[in-house]
């Protein structure tokens, strides 16, 4: 077994575990492997240990990945997500190449990847990423003005919005870190009592997975944990 199978399997096995201690369905719970900074062969091989959804942040790096595994796997179907910050002028890669976007947090990228996203793909699949810690530095919307956005983005031809996304700032313990994600779940079932349909809630990672799953999330991203630990970015 490689390191990376093992790696996944491990983590499978931990949100098993997860759900378990909640009473939730594991088929409930996906895995977003982050594939950012590593090479296609590490993808290849988590491919070949079934792994199928990919997260990147870096919008070249990521389409130069989606191209190569396109031609190492043409059979294989692969979800690729980009969850990094998207600026105006990298829209048109992120709509022609990605099937999720789960970074967008203002109308006017949205209204760009509608635009350009090509019609013989299906419809790009949006998460909005939301600043529920009202952390300053960071990217997101603020709780105050998702729901006018949302509802925006959800009339967007070529985009179907599926949820919503979340990286609060590192929190001391599983309660702390539940505290924070029940807020995003707050606003995601207020969404849904608003009729938007959405299925999807990309919180936690490696080390705050358990309190995210506890506190309802769909989707856990992962990356150190499943390929190492990542190089500097040059
Ligand atoms: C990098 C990243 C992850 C995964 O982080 P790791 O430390 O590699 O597990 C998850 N979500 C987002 C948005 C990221 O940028």
């Amino acid at each position: 077994m490689t390191t990376i199978e093992g790696n996944l399997q491990d983590l499978n096995a931990r949100i098993q575990r997860a759900c378990a201690h909640v009473e939730r369905v594991a088929t409930q719970v996906g895995l977003l492997a982050v594939s950012k900074t590593f090479a296609p062969e590490a993808v290849a091989e988590a491919v070949a240990a079934g792994q199928r959804a990919f997260g990147e942040n870096y919008i070249q790096e990521g389409v130069e990945k989606i191209l190569a595994l396109r031609d190492s796997h043409p059979g294989a179907t692969l979800q690729w997500h980009c969850i990094g910050p998207v600026q105006s002028n990298k829209t048109r890669l992120v709509a022609a190449h990605f099937d999720w976007v789960q970074s967008v947090d203002r109308l006017k990228i949205a209204q760009r990847l509608s635009e350009q996203r090509p019609p013989d793909m299906p419809p790009l699949q949006v998460c909005l990423q939301v600043n529920v810690d009202g952390g300053p530095t960071k990217s997101g919307v603020a709780p105050a003005d998702l729901l006018a956005l949302a509802e925006a983005v959800a009339l967007l031809p070529r985009l179907k919005l599926r949820g919503l996304m979340c990286i609060p700032e590192p929190a001391e313990g599983f309660e702390a870190q539940r505290e924070v994600f029940l807020e995003a779940k707050a606003l995601f079932d207020g969404l849904n009592a608003r009729g938007l349909g959405l299925d999807t809630l990309s919180m936690g990672m490696s080390d705050d997975l358990d309190a995210a799953i506890a506190a309802g999330s769909t989707l856990v991203r992962v990356g150190r944990a499943i390929f190492g630990s990542r190089a500097a970015r040059t």
